[in-house]
């Protein structure tokens, strides 16, 4: 992929990206860092050329199999609730999708691992953050309500699909004041939660309505 393509041209500009993020202020995300993340990340390199044109509207499109790239709103407010002003050092995400959450968040963290049940979906992501030059992200291919034991336990987790209810061993996979956001519900009834480890016990927040495509079991 070349310098231009990355760059983005007309609707894929600069200018457009700056209206973008003007945009996520108004609607109340101010962690600056993330606000850089969401202006330099090239969103329209993770949908078809074909909605390259909307890829900075502040909207979910399609990326096949069913599944969509998040809306950027959705993805500056999850990363802000989980960096919640600092850095962190191991984060897992459930839920690759595209990859482009992973792109905002990656540099942000010590570590990523992201975990996608299609490997479709999986291995597009890949190249995508290859291209991007971003390397501290492993990947692995399966169902992500188990975690990744092996890598834990982890400073924040993500979950960008819906469990009816929170996975119990994404809690227990959080480290002493790891941060879990998850949308829990049925579609069209789901609130976006945190969930902190303290000292004395798991502290649960509420940030709003949203809506996600359903955490689904297995993997193809
Ligand atoms: N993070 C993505 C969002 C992708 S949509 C982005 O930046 O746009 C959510 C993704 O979660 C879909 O790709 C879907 O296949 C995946 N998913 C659903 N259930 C899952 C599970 N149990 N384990 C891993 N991935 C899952």
């Amino acid at each position: 992929m070349n310098d231009q393509r990355l760059a983005g041209i007309g609707m894929t500009s600069a200018r457009t990206r700056d209206r973008l993020v003007q945009r996520l202020r108004e609607q109340g995300i101010a962690d600056p860092v993330v606000l850089e993340r969401i202006r330099n990340v090239p969103r329209h390199i993770f949908v078809d050329e074909a909605l390259g044109s909307r890829a900075y509207e502040d909207t979910a499109l399609p990326i096949g199999f069913g599944q969509t790239i998040s809306q950027p709103y959705i993805v500056a407010r999850m990363s802000e609730a989980l960096l919640a002003g600092g850095p962190l050092e191991k984060v897992l995400e459930v839920g690759t999708g595209c990859g482009y959450q992973a792109a905002v968040l990656a540099p942000l963290v010590q570590q990523l691992f992201t975990v996608e049940r299609i490997g479709a979906l999986l291995d597009r992501a890949k190249e995508r953050l290859k291209e991007l030059d971003i390397r501290n992200v492993k990947f692995r291919h399966g169902d992500g309500t188990h975690g990744w034991k092996t890598q834990g336990p982890f400073a924040g987790i993500l979950v960008a699909a819906a469990p009816l209810a929170p996975p119990r061993e994404l809690l227990e996979q959080l480290a002493p004041g790891g941060r879990l956001i998850v949308p829990v519900g049925q579609e069209g009834k789901q609130e976006l939660l945190r969930f902190t480890r303290r000292e004395e016990g798991v502290v649960r927040e509420s940030l709003g309505r949203v809506a996600f495509v359903p955490l689904l079991g297995g993997k193809f």
